[in-house]
C-alpha cells in the first residue's frame, strides 16, 4: 500500500501513531476522531495516499465504494445502523479538511442538529 511518509493518517494506518481502531480490511481503515463532535465520532479512510476528493481519479471511485461498504459494516455491527447517522468528506481549504488524506466522518449517538455548517 502506498504511503505518504509525513502524511498523519498514512502514520495511523501504520500504527505510527496510536488510534482507536474499530475495524479494518485490506482497503479502509476505520478509527475514532481523537475530537470527536458527537457521542461515536468515527473516521473512514483508505488505505492507499490520497489527499482529498478532488484528487480521486475516475479510476478511483471505487475507493469511495470500499469506504461506504466498511461504514455499513461498522454501523450494523456498532448497532447504529437504524438509529441514523451522518457520513461527511470535507474537501479543501473552503471545504473545511485539514488533514490531507481522503476522509469520510461518521457521527451519530445522539440527535444531529446543525444540518451544513
Ligand atoms: P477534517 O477537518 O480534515 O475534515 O477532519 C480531520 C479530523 O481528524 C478532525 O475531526 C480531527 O479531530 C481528526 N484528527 C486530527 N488529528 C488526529 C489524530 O491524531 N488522531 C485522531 N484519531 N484523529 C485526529
Ligand atoms: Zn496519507
Amino acid at each position: 500500500m502506498s504511503h505518504k511518509d509525513d502524511c498523519l493518517f498514512c502514520k495511523i494506518i501504520q500504527g505510527k501513531i496510536p488510534s482507536q481502531k474499530v475495524f479494518e480490511n485490506e482497503s479502509v481503515f476505520i478509527f475514532k476522531d481523537i475530537q470527536p463532535q458527537a457521542s461515536t465520532h468515527l473516521l473512514v479512510i483508505p488505505k492507499i495516499h490520497i489527499e482529498s476528493l478532488a484528487q480521486l481519479s475516475a479510476s478511483e471511485l471505487s475507493i469511495l465504494t470500499g469506504m461506504y461498504a466498511a461504514a455499513l459494516t461498522v454501523a450494523e455491527t456498532l448497532q447504529f445502523k437504524d438509529l441514523g447517522f451522518r457520513t461527511v468528506i470535507n474537501t479543501g481549504e473552503q471545504g473545511g479538511q485539514t488533514v490531507f488524506h481522503l476522509h469520510m466522518h461518521i457521527l451519530t449517538g445522539t440527535q444531529l442538529s446543525g444540518k451544513f455548517n
